[in-house]
């Protein structure tokens, strides 16, 4: 057997191909001529080499040299953060990026990266100027807080602040709020790992304002509060509010630490979606500090921002770490462009995030309608079925929003070789990638988080596949 084996190694390392030849390969030579030279041989040889390894190591079955060497120049030359087509109905979908930035936001953070811009240079007097006031300017006018820092994202911005407000001591919490974020982030762990010593008090399910009270003692550094973004309990549950929090922190000198996550700017009650914490709310009701991220419901592009008074965000900013997870320029572009389109208030028509939520069940259904009839209503067999999207990106969790899609059931994609599966395989193969999502056996494209300008590729694409 052993020497069986042997002689199938030899026979496949006798096969491999020379440097040269692969080289010369003509399905490799347009992507090999868009190389430098002084790339394109260590690729290749560096394909040869990996395909001896697996002979070696007994993988037969692997891609042979030419085709390591394709998947590896293709790897190396198309840029895989190419936009695609949600067609998913999440709105803040994590695989999918979290929130797509309004067309204002994207042209400012291009702007910004390309050139120079005066990031820390105050153009009147030409000297040194601070990276926040345009952010601090627009924050203040849109939730009342005086002072922000702008970071890389939420959990940055919680490590920062539990660092830079309470390393070393007691930050007291809620039982039910030692909560896991998402990827691994828990605020347990972050509490340890910012110096601070977790002081859990009530239960999980019922905390009152007096359960913070008692625990108060010499050690305190601060009072945290934190969203349950993810996940809700129902039933017999009490938590104290911001107010009687606030009120019990200023009564002993210490801060409250308010990370409300998704950072709405406006209620979300209205869209028939539950109550999400805003921003303003945090502020008016009295929180030192309050945390959000910048791409889930404010709309923006990814960051994390802390607002609050004038001396605990200056006592934040000068943390050595807030330097290690400051935003760039082209983040605060687009924040600021973000903003903005609150400010005129018209985040409904230019913000997708909100233009998604604010969609009406009648035009959605209507949408999917013309879909399917410009397919070809009986041709394509497609139907449209009502469904729920979802905001996604750990927020709102449970509440939904009523939609329709286009609805491909395995009966009809069978009469033409199809499955659910490997039609939706087929869509996020192409340029776009389209990404649908598939329920009870059926293929499914909710119209709610499909740009309309991008729905007559969306039609291209699905004619094709279908024949
Ligand atoms: C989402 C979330 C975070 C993490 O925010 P990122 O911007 O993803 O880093 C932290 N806290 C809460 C309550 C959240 O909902």
């Amino acid at each position: 057997m052993k020497q069986a084996d042997d002689i199938a190694h030899h026979a496949a390392l006798r096969a491999l191909p020379s440097v040269g030849k692969l080289l010369a390969d003509p399905t490799l030579a347009p992507l090999l001529a868009e190389l430098s030279p002084i790339h394109a041989t260590p690729i290749v040889a560096g394909a040869i080499a990996a395909t001896r390894a697996a002979i070696l190591a007994g993988e037969d079955a692997g891609p042979d040299a030419r085709e390591r060497a394709l998947q590896k120049l293709r790897l190396l030359l198309e840029p895989k953060l190419r936009p695609l087509i949600n067609a998913t109905g999440v709105i803040l979908h994590t695989n999918l990026g979290r929130a797509p930035v309004s067309a204002a936001t994207a042209a400012a953070m291009a702007d910004a990266a390309r050139a120079y811009t005066p990031l820390e240079l105050d153009l009147a007097t030409g000297g040194r100027g601070g990276r926040m006031a345009e952010i601090e300017a627009l924050l203040a006018a849109l939730t009342g807080a005086e002072a922000c820092l702008v970071v890389n994202n939420n959990a940055a911005a919680t490590v920062l602040t539990l660092a830079a407000l309470t390393t070393g001591r007691e930050v007291i919490l809620s039982r039910g709020e030692a909560v896991e974020i998402g990827g691994g982030f828990r605020i347990p762990d972050v509490m340890r790992e910012s110096g601070a010593t977790l002081v859990e008090v009530g239960t999980t399910n019922r905390t009152y304002a007096r359960d913070y009270a008692t625990a108060i003692g010499p050690e305190t550094a601060a009072l945290l509060k934190v969203h349950s973004s993810n996940f809700r309990v129902i039933g017999f549950i009490h938590e104290a509010t911001i107010t009687e929090l606030a009120a019990l922190a200023r009564a002993h000198g210490l801060p409250l630490i308010n990370d409300i996550g998704s950072g709405a700017l406006r209620d979300t009650v209205p869209f028939g979606l539950g109550h999400e914490p805003t921003v303003a709310d945090s502020v008016r009701d009295g929180a030192t500090v309050t945390l959000f991220s910048g791409d889930k419901l404010l709309g923006g592009p990814q960051a994390g921002i802390i607002v609050g008074a004038r001396a605990p965000i200056a006592q934040i900013t000068r943390h050595p770490l807030a330097r290690a997870v400051r935003a760039d320029g082209a983040t605060l572009a687009g924040l600021a462009a973000t903003l903005r389109h609150y400010l005129r208030g018209e985040e409904l028509t230019a913000v997708p995030v909100w233009r998604m939520i604010a969609l009406r069940e009648v035009e959605l259904r209507e949408r999917a309608a013309i879909l399917r009839l410009t397919l070809g209503e009986k041709r394509s067999g497609a139907t449209v079925v009502p469904v729920c999207s979802t905001v996604g990106g750990g927020s709102l969790p449970e509440e939904t929003l009523p939609s329709w899609a286009l609805a491909f059931d395995a009966a009809s994609l069978a009469t033409r070789g199809l499955t659910p599966d490997s039609a939706a395989t087929a869509l996020r193969a192409g340029d776009p990638a389209i990404v649908g999502r598939i329920a009870d056996d059926r293929l499914l494209l909710d119209p709610r988080t499909i740009f309309p300008e991008d729905e007559p590729t969306l039609l291209a694409r699905l004619g094709a596949i279908l024949g």
